[in-house]
């Protein structure tokens, strides 16, 4: 396999990334893509029942088997849920990190999301796929071919903006009603979450609302289940949408299309 062809999603919590981007990497690899899942945090708040130490192990292993369904690798950076920092000691970790995956396409939160873990893991990321490829930037080995690489935003929660309360218009729609069994078996290996919900709910409202919000986003592009992406269009990072050429959607062409 190319060595170009490493996707490294980059989110605050163990489940995160199987919520907003699993159908899109399920499709990813399908194409050969290597997956790494990271989270900033680890879930050590994710608990009524089990304390920090005890629930973080569980959820590593939980992250651990979701990624492994992609044949993915999960890596976490070790920081607490709700302290989630943008400071020089977790750029350096994060730097780090995408030194040893050397990413080709980034995926991570959007700028504003309804909680801090998020919008500072945004900063995270967008700190080092930046700044990795810069020799001095780590001390660890710097591939070749590393570069600045894609990068994409996947939706804030329920997919609108917390200030303004407007819904977040895409950049780019994947279409994820074929691989919707694949990223609901990815999400449902997070049993810790889906059963606290389910006690708490009386019903499975960890995959229910993970499916309403792909539903909500296929009506955009006339497909069943869709993921919404806004690519980081900023100096030095590619330019030229990635996902909707591999992946074959993008948001209001494709709509139009399908309706003449
Ligand atoms: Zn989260």
């Amino acid at each position: 396999m190319s060595d170009t062809n490493v996707v490294l999603v980059l989110m605050a919590h163990p489940d995160d990334a199987e919520i907003l981007c699993g159908g899109t990497l399920v499709r990813l690899a399908v194409l050969g893509w290597q997956i790494h899942i990271a989270t900033a945090a680890n879930g050590d708040c994710g608990s009524v029942e089990l304390g920090r130490d005890e629930i973080a192990k569980v959820r590593h292993l939980e992250a651990m088997e979701a990624a492994a369904k992609v044949g993915g690798i999960y890596h976490c950076l070790g920081l607490s849920d709700v302290q989630v920092a943008y400071s020089p000691e977790n750029i350096c970790k994060t730097i780090d990190l995408f030194r040893q995956v050397n990413p080709t396409l980034v995926i991570t939160h959007p700028r504003y999301d309804y909680m801090l873990d998020h919008e500072q893991t945004h900063l995270l990321a967008r700190a080092a796929s930046f700044a990795f490829a810069i020799p001095n930037a780590s001390l660890l080995p710097l591939a070749q071919s590393a570069t600045v690489p894609y990068l994409y935003y996947a939706d804030p929660l329920e997919g609108h903006d917390p200030y303004t309360g407007q819904m977040v218009e895409p950049t780019t729609l994947i279409d994820i009603s074929d691989v919707m069994p694949a990223k609901t078996e990815m999400l449902a290996c997070h049993a810790s979450q889906r059963e606290w919900l389910r006690k708490h709910h009386g019903m499975d409202e960890y995959i229910l609302a993970m499916q309403r919000h792909c539903a909500m986003r296929g009506q955009v592009c006339n497909s069943d289940f869709a993921e919404a992406f806004v690519q980081h269009h900023g100096h030095a990072y590619p330019q030229d949408d990635l996902l909707g050429r591999l992946l074959g959607t993008s948001n209001l062409t494709t709509r139009e299309t399908v309706n003449d």
